[in-house]
Order: structure tokens, then sequence, then C-alpha cells
């Protein structure tokens, strides 16, 4: 496989063409040649930026609700020499009615991000496979009030265990609806039987899926993570991707980091676009060199 990184042959050229949108929301584009775009102005996306304009590079930061046609060679408004992805994940949610639209407020997953603020709430646990049970024992951790919906996900004897020895009581009755209050805001979990369970605050394991839409045509590869929990495009050190001049950082690459990490692997990749240009313009100066040379 060529190496992106070194790889001048390709002269990679890909063309990024936004949908027009509101002028006070857009920079007017370059019209030439750009160093690098980066789709996506995550915390990724804008460190990836940081880094390549601070190396005195071209950069332009795509982001919002912008359709893209990206091509590989030539045509477009917009033409750069390299890629950088930084378009987050999707979160893909069991599918139970009425329970999409408490996402971010009372339907939450990470203990890291949310976990403090509902300490010692009733927190359910709406399971979604084995690793449900491990992010019960976290929000265990910060409540003493955690129900487990089974949904008749898989529960193995030391999960089994573990939850009832921590004083975590399992609902074995299917889930049939997440209840709004009249205000919206989460009120209970109904099971088969129509009882109606309270809770303010359910936690699920979602599945993190790269956000892909409108840039199938670079061919990034997406890799499932072991037991579907997540998928990602697989990429090397410093967000490198098996398509050559194209790069990845943030969730979309690692769909379990955090803000920190996200940023620093934005950073990490628009550090390494920018080598590979520098490595790619010492090669063209030298055979510029030894062209003029043997002249
Ligand atoms: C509900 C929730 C709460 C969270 N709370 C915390 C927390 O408290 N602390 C913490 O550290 N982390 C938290 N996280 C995780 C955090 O949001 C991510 O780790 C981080 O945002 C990832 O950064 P990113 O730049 O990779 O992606 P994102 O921040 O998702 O940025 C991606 C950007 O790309 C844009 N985009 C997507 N597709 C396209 C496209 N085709 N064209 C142009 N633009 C596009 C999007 O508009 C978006 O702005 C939370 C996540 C969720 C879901």
């Amino acid at each position: 496989m060529t190496d992106p990184r070194t790889d001048t042959s390709t002269s990679p050229t890909s063309t990024a063409v936004p949908a027009p949108v509101d002028a006070e929301q857009s920079d007017v584009l370059p019209t030439g040649l750009v160093d690098v775009a980066v789709i996506g102005g995550g915390s990724a996306g804008l460190n990836g930026a940081l880094m390549l304009g601070r190396s005195r590079r071209s950069v332009v930061v795509i982001d919002g609700d912008l359709r893209f046609e990206i091509v590989l060679e030539g045509g477009g408004r917009l033409t750069t020499r390299r890629v950088l992805v930084a378009t987050g994940v999707r979160d893909e949610l069991p599918a139970v009615p009425g329970l999409a639209a408490h996402w971010g407020h009372g339907l939450i997953h990470c203990p890291y991000c949310h976990g403090w603020e509902v300490r010692d709430q009733a927190i359910g646990i709406l399971a979604s496979g084995p690793g449900s049970v491990h992010q019960a024992l976290l929000f265990r951790q910060l409540s003493d009030d955690v129900l487990y919906f089974r949904r008749g996900t898989e529960l193995d004897e030391e999960g089994r265990a573990r939850l009832e020895a921590l004083g975590v009581r399992i609902i074995e009755d299917e889930v049939t609806e997440v209840v709004a209050a009249g205000d919206g805001t989460l009120a209970a979990v109904r099971l088969t039987d129509g009882t109606q369970v309270p809770r303010h605050t359910l936690a699920v394991a979602s599945r993190p899926l790269p956000r892909l839409e409108g840039l199938e045509g670079l061919g990034l590869e997406v890799e499932e993570l072991p037991g579907g929990i997540a998928a990602k495009v697989p990429s090397g050190m410093g967000g490198v991707t098996g398509v050559p001049g194209v790069s990845v950082g943030g969730n979309v690459t690692d769909p379990m980091a955090q803000v920190g990490a996200s940023a620093a692997s934005g950073a990490s990749a628009g550090a390494f676009l920018n080598a590979s240009l520098v490595m790619a313009e010492a090669d063209a100066a030298v055979a510029a060199l030894s062209g003029a040379g043997a002249r």
C-alpha cells in the first residue's frame, strides 16, 4: 500500500463543494488550491486546523449543515491537497418508543460526562447488551437507586451476581415505552404489563457510528469494534488512513474519546498532515533540482 505520508505521485486533490449557504454563516471560500480541508469543526477538527494554520498551511474548516461532494481529482469550487475528516459520531439508540427525544437530557450514556449531575438520583439502566452491566456498576458508584431494565439482553451469572450484590434491582419485564411528563422531561419507563416505573434519568450504552454521510466518495474503511459496541474509521499514528491524502481525527476514529482526547487527536492529525506536505514539497524540490542538473 502506498504510504500517504510520503507519496507524491498521486497528488491527492480532494474537492469539497458545499451547497450554497447564508453568506453570514460562512467565510468566502478560496477559489485556488488549499493545503487541507478539515471537514468537521468540533474539538478534533479545530485543533487539527490550529496545528496546520500555525505551520502556515492554508486551511478551510467546513462544519454545519452542509452537504459535500468529494471528488479526488479535478473540478469543483474548492480544491485541496489533503483532507482531515473530523465529523464525529452519531449515536445509535435502542428502538424503544419515546426514548430518542431525551438524548443528552434525561437519557445519558457516559458516567464521566453526566454522572456527577445525576448523583443520588433514581437512575435506570436501559440494557442494550452485556456491556450494560459495566455501565450499571459505574452509575451505581454515583447513586444507591439504580434499576437495571434487562430488556431480554444477555446477563450472565457473574454480571447478575455483581448487580445483586450491590443492590441494583433487575427488571426482567420488557420495556414498551419511555414516558414523558407534560413539560417533555423524562418521567417513567412503561413495562409490558402497563406498569410505569418512575425514572427521570436513564442511561443507555449507545452505539456510536462514524458520521460519514456525504463523504462516501472518499472510500474510507469502516471497522466494527468487538461485540458491535461501536464502529470507527481505522487509522494509524497521526490519524493517517488507508486513503492517500485523507486523515481522520477525534470520535470518527476513536468513538470512546472525550473532548480532551478528541482535541489531542485532531492536533496530532494536523501535525502529521503538515509533515506529509513538508515531505512532498521537499521531494518535489529535490526532483526539480536534479532535473535542472540533468539538463
Ligand atoms: C450527550 C453527550 C454529552 C457529552 N458530554 C461530554 C462531556 O461532558 N465531556 C467530554 O469530554 N465529552 C463529552 N461528550 C463527548 C464529546 O462530545 C466528544 O468526545 C467530542 O465532541 C468529539 O469531538 P469531535 O471533534 O471528534 O466530534 P464533534 O464534536 O462531534 O464534532 C464534529 C463536527 O463535525 C460536523 N460535521 C459532521 N458531519 C459533517 C459533514 N458531513 N460536513 C460538515 N461538518 C460535519 C458536526 O457538525 C460537528 O460540529 C459528550 C457526548 C455526548 C453525545
